[in-house]
């Protein structure tokens, strides 16, 4: 199986002015399409040649000398999972996952600030997540650079924020904080990570 570079899920001039045209292609079309170009050659000729993408990422996080692969298949899933993340047309939460915020969180905006500290604090290149954890209850995740939850069984991605410079610098430059609170505010798919809680 050859791992595919998947579309954005949106026209790449629709996220502006929060992130832009030019951001998104760079993003996609040249670290994302990396990543993708970088498995497929690592792979080839080995026996994860025929694997998932899921299941090179869990074969390759549990071997040391894998960590190549892992690196940039991690890459593949968890950038697919952020386009997926994003939406051009700002929306409401909906209620059932609004009501799990406010449970676990107190309320929409102590949610908001408490993903946006996560994700401002994250030191050097990685992600912000929110999950679902085992009991049910929502929980900010943040991995270092490749890393993903998908390599932890108690935890379903529901969100990502990518936090590599690359995903905001020709934008914000050093400004990681007025990144990050636009795509909090503005652009989060929480139809996207409702329809995770349950599949
Ligand atoms: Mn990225």
């Amino acid at each position: 199986m050859t791992i595919q570079l998947p579309n954005l899920p949106f026209d790449v001039a629709s996220l502006s002015p929060f992130i832009s045209a030019e951001t998104l292609a760079f993003h996609h079309g040249k670290h994302h399409a990396t990543y993708v170009k970088n498995t497929n050659d690592l792979i080839v000729n080995t026996p994860l040649a025929d694997k998932s993408l899921k299941d090179i990422i869990l074969i390759s996080a549990a071997d040391t000398v894998l960590t190549p692969v892992f690196n940039n298949a991690a890459q593949c899933f968890n950038h697919e999972f952020y386009w997926k993340s994003l939406s051009p047309l700002k929306q409401d939460i909906p209620e059932i996952l609004a009501k799990m915020i406010i449970r676990d969180f107190g309320s929409v905006a102590d949610f908001k600030h408490a993903l946006h500290q996560a994700a401002t604090s994250k030191f050097g290149s990685g992600w912000c997540w929110l999950t679902l954890n085992k009991e049910g209850e929502l929980q900010i995740l943040t991995t270092g650079n490749a890393d993903t939850p998908l390599t932890k069984p108690d935890l379903k991605p529901l969100l990502c924020i990518d936090v590599w410079e690359h995903a905001y610098y020709l934008d914000y430059q050093n400004r990681r904080t007025d990144y990050l609170w636009a795509v909090i505010d503005n652009l989060l798919n929480w139809q996207f990570a409702t329809e995770n809680l349950t599949d």
